[in-house]
């Protein structure tokens, strides 16, 4: 049992050291509220985190209608007890004083509290209003990836199926995007091919642009354990960053923001050119190689050494300990997905994985994680731009089975286009087309770039904004309508996490005041809108929690993506479980493609790819042509630069990325006073040389410029490359006196102030990580600051 009391000094806690390929051992965590033991705790009700994607099951601890704290799930196979200081001391938030109680709506220019009928009539009244004006085009949904499965799957179902539109995307689209692309983009299909157990198994790890350590601390206690234990596994970190990651790495190569594709290409040159590509792998399950081959035939660690500014024998070294991995798990996260050609980079990890048939055998991982809880959710579900189980929008049967899922006609189902995604969505409501924007769960008032525009859309007069949060948040207090949501351990439903694996959390105290579970607010909404399907019956037959579950099962039976063989009862008691489950694999599937590529074949893929430098959709013709057989397609990229690179203005490369104690807008962790302590206000990083080139010292106040907007930080001097500037983009504006906006005429805190609108062409997710800046002084460090007061590392 680990009781630490300071997990956020101590944020890994103790290890406990284990050899390849024997269990991970167990460590129970536990906080509770001051004073309290676990003699003190009436119930315990399972959940599972909603503060990150990693899973970490846990049990709510209730007393007197209270939570009153969390302890580790021993039994289940992602954390085996473990919890990160997120999950031990996030879950206060939900006692916060200032939770949003009951709806609001817009009169004379201010948000006034009514009940759910006035809030309700006002939504639907406007919806029939548009539908009527303007058809269904002109409403758009912006979801999350912290809701339930449950409520995705009736979100999905309404906005395409009751609604008809194409316009449903998350603010996955932030974080997630670029991991379901990549898959799709090379096995046709999404879906995780690895599973954590790998770490168990590997004789190599490499984490590309992920800071495990801060961003899935459960995770990285995993990988320290096996790294503490007899025969540890090498490490290889890409980031430009010395985060503790990099500090635990054999090889730590720190590219120029944007270069990930040179790198990349360099390390698959080497892997060639040193013969240490399996031949029959690539034979039997792949297509492209030759493409591959040549494309990458020039990128030698000298060429890529010049674009990069990372040392040639390092990547040699990398190339070294990649291509004589025998059990190679690879990780990739946000250094990747939000950087210049972020898909193309992706891919060339999925691409490294295949020549050397790294895949489907204990060890042999790859892991595109997620950044979100139940992101993974969002994708299966069809929240989040693409059609739900995994169907393709260019394939008619697809489309026609997904009708008769619903008992809709097949033109119900919009699939003229790619379902639009989140950016796009903001662009047609900025130019007028959508009329209507329902945003549930997420804060794009901070979480989007260039924030002045966004605000600027979101005030609109003609785009009528529906907000359902905890609180009111930056995004809430533009809005027309807010309604009060219930929250994690308020509400029962189920989540996935970055590895397939489905938990299932459970209610254990009432909501606040008159807020609802999400489910109930869309389930409502469909009642009142009465949609029906095309014999005239209701469009949606469920009506609570267990009920969405299996309607969602009759949906991803068959798909991928398949819970026919789960039930919330399976989930009860154990360890989550990890999808495909169905009669043939009762017990989950740890990993997919054991037996080959399963999901590529034309008539099975999710997709037939993209472009992946104009982001054009394949056509189905060309796929067929392409890839017959259903194989994995390596699928080749040449290097471009980025499109905006430093100058004499703005000679600092600017990437935006997190820290261990927040999560996304600190929307919860910030009302969890361990967590807002340990990180209570926004700063910006450069290299100690670095900063006193630009005449700076640690502890200055500083100004971060860009084309787009400014940004006051004080200044850390950390390891991080030279040329750089990091900002958190955690922070708004709500616990200022502005309240959802810089002072007025000032500069801000809120990092996406600074960032550009721009996105990667295949996964449209914006590109956080490839600004330019400058950075000037402000005022000097307070003499009387005795020494820095951070206790914060940072992520990727
Ligand atoms: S912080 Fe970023 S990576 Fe994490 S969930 Fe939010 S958008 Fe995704």
């Amino acid at each position: 049992m680990d009781t630490s009391a300071d997990r956020i000094a101590d944020v890994w806690g103790s290890r406990t050291p284990y050899e390849p390929g024997t269990p991970w051992p167990s460590r129970t965590d536990t906080h509770l509220a001051a004073g309290l033991g676990e003699q003190d705790v009436e119930r315990w009700v399972q959940a599972a985190s909603l503060l990150h994607s990693n899973g970490d099951a846990m049990d709510i601890a209730v007393r007197e209608g209270r939570m009153v704290g969390v302890r580790g799930r021993a039994a289940d196979r992602v954390n085996r007890g473990r919890l990160g200081p997120k999950d031990l001391y996030g879950w206060q938030a939900n006692a916060s004083p200032d939770r949003l109680t009951r709806p609001l709506v817009r009169e004379d220019g201010r948000l006034v509290e009514c009940d759910w009928d006035t809030a309700m009539d006002r939504i639907t009244s406007r919806t029939r209003r548009l539908l009527d004006d303007k058809g269904p085009g002109s409403i758009g949904f912006h979801t999350s990836g912290q809701l339930f499965l449950e409520e995705y799957y009736t979100l999905a179902v309404l906005a395409r199926a009751g609604l008809g539109t194409n316009h449903l995307d998350g603010n996955t689209r932030l974080c997630t995007a670029t991991a379901a692309e990549a898959l799709k983009e090379t096995f046709g299909c999404d879906g995780q091919p690895g599973s954590y157990e790998d770490i168990d198994h590997a004789d190599t790890v490499a984490l590309f642009g992920h800071n495990m350590a801060e961003t899935q601390t459960v995770l990285w206690m995993r990988l320290l354990d096996r790294m503490e234990g007899a025969d540890p596994p090498r490490l290889v970190c890409v980031d430009p960053r010395h985060t503790p990651v990099a500090r635990r790495a054999d090889v730590h190569l720190a590219p120029r923001a944007g270069t990930n594709v040179a790198l990349l290409n360099a390390l698959l040159h080497e892997i060639i050119r040193t013969g240490r590509v399996d031949r029959a792998y690539l034979d039997a399950h792949t297509v492209g190689f030759d493409e591959l081959a040549a494309i990458v035939a020039e990128c030698t660690p000298g060429w890529a050494a010049g674009i990069c500014d990372v040392p040639t024998a390092q990547i040699e070294r990398a190339a070294e300990i990649l291509g004589g991995a025998e059990r190679l798990l690879s990780t990739v996260l946000q250094g990747v997905y939000q950087s210049h050609q972020a898909t193309a980079a992706a891919v060339q990890v999925n691409n490294l994985h295949l020549i050397r048939g790294m895949l489907g055998r204990p060890g042999c991982g790859l892991l595109q994680m997620n950044g979100q809880p139940s992101a993974e959710n969002t994708r299966e579900c069809g929240a989040d731009g693409d059609l739900p189980g995994f169907r393709n929008w260019q394939n008619e049967e697809h489309v026609a089975e997904l009708a008769a899922v619903w008992n809709v006609t097949p033109q119900t189902i919009a699939h003229y286009a790619p379902p639009t995604h989140a950016m796009q969505i903001f662009r047609y409501a900025e130019q007028g087309s959508i009329g209507m924007l329902w945003i549930t769960g997420t804060n794009p008032a901070v979480s989007l770039p260039e924030l002045s525009r966004v605000r600027s859309i979101l005030a609109q007069e003609h785009l009528f904004v529906i907000v359902q949060d905890l609180f009111l948040t930056e995004t809430a207090q533009l809005a027309d309508v807010v309604l009060p949501a219930a929250t994690w351990g308020e509400k029962t439903g189920t989540l996935t996490n970055a590895d397939r694996t489905v938990h299932l959390a459970e209610k254990a105290v009432d909501p606040p005041g008159e807020a609802r579970p999400d489910l109930d607010i869309l389930l409502d909404f469909a009642a009142r809108m009465d949609f029906r399907d095309k014999d005239g019956g209701p469009l949606i037959t469920w009506h609570d929690p267990e009920s969405a579950f299996a309607a969602w099962q009759r949906c991803s039976a068959g798909r991928p993506c398949d819970y026919s063989g789960l039930s919330y009862d399976r989930l009860r008691g154990g360890s989550g479980i990890q999808w495909p489950c169905t009669d043939e694999a009762p017990d989950g599937t740890a990993r997919l493609y054991t037996d080959g590529i399963d999901f590529a074949h034309p008539d099975v893929c999710e997709s037939y790819g993209r472009d992946l430098v104009t982001g054009a959709s394949v056509e189905p013709v060309e796929y067929w042509a392409l890839n017959p057989d259903g194989k994995a397609v390596l699928k080749a990229a040449e290097y471009l630069p980025p499109h905006e690179d430093t100058s004499s203005d703005h000679p600092l490369q600017l990437i935006t990325g997190r820290t261990v104690y927040h999560f996304h807008t600190r929307t919860k962790t910030a009302r969890a006073p361990e967590l807002n302590a340990a990180a209570p206000d926004v700063w910006a990083e450069m290299s100690p040389a670095e900063a006193s080139a630009q005449g700076l010292a640690d502890g200055d106040l500083v100004q971060i410029t860009t084309p787009r907007g400014a940004v006051r930080a004080r200044l850390r001097t950390t390891a991080i490359r030279d040329g750089m500037v990091f900002l958190p983009f955690h922070y708004g504006y709500w616990d200022t006196p502005a309240g959802h906006h810089p002072p007025d005429d000032r500069p801000g805190r809120a990092a996406n102030e600074t960032t550009v609108t721009d996105w990667d062409p295949a996964s449209k997710q914006p590109l956080f990580k490839t600004g330019a800046a400058r950075v000037t002084l402000v005022s000097r460090r307070p003499t009387d600051t005795a020494a820095r007061t951070d206790t914060t590392g940072s992520g990727s």
